[in-house]
């Protein structure tokens, strides 16, 4: 797992996940960046996926991207925390590296999920991504390379945080 700073729109990896909404028919944020970096023909592919429910994910082509695919999660918009928001939240990560996985993708970009129109409390969706991402790659070696994309410099300084708070984690060592 890495920390990076910028757009998640110029990296060259296996797959780059947009933060969309449940329609897939484009947004603002990163979804509208995502979609004006591809080009039409990522919004065309979206319109015949059937939109996508919030915590799944669904995969396409990047076309104009350097990223060989996009894959599109839904996060929940944020209602207090007793709506389901963190369960929903952890399943967007989980789904979008389980559906990584069914496409052999080892390279993969995550924003940070919900953080922007969908008011998730930044410091709580960024332990909810890393944990969950630790907890995926234990059990799939497959999955070569995570980043964090932060679009901010409080966003990556709050994720090297979460990263050194988990390393400093006693590791379970079989006996
Ligand atoms: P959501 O609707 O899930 O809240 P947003 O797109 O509004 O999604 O915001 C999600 C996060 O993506 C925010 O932290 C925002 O700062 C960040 N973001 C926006 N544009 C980009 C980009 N081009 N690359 C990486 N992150 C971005």
């Amino acid at each position: 797992m890495e920390i990076a700073q910028g757009d998640i729109t110029t990296l060259r990896v296996d797959a780059i996940v947009n933060a969309a909404n449940s329609t897939l028919l484009g947004g603002g944020g990163v979804d509208g960046c995502i979609h004006r970096a591809a080009g039409p023909k990522l919004l065309a592919k979206c319109a015949t996926l059937g939109g996508c429910k919030t915590g799944d994910a669904k995969i396409t082509p990047g076309y104009k991207l350097p990223a060989a695919n996009v894959i599109h999660t839904v996060g929940p918009v944020w209602h207090g925390g007793r709506q389901g928001e963190p369960e929903l939240l952890a399943s967007c990560y989980r789904r979008s590296l389980e559906v990584a996985v069914e496409h052999g993708v080892k390279s993969i970009a995550f924003p940070s999920i919900s953080t922007g129109v969908y008011r998730y409390p930044k410091d709580l969706a960024c332990r909810i991504a890393l944990d969950t991402t630790l907890t995926f790659l234990q059990l799939h070696p497959e999955i070569e390379k995570v980043l964090f994309v932060c679009f901010s410099e409080a966003d990556f300084d709050r994720y090297s945080a979460g990263l050194d708070q988990q390393n400093r984690k006693p590791q379970h060592c079989p006996q």
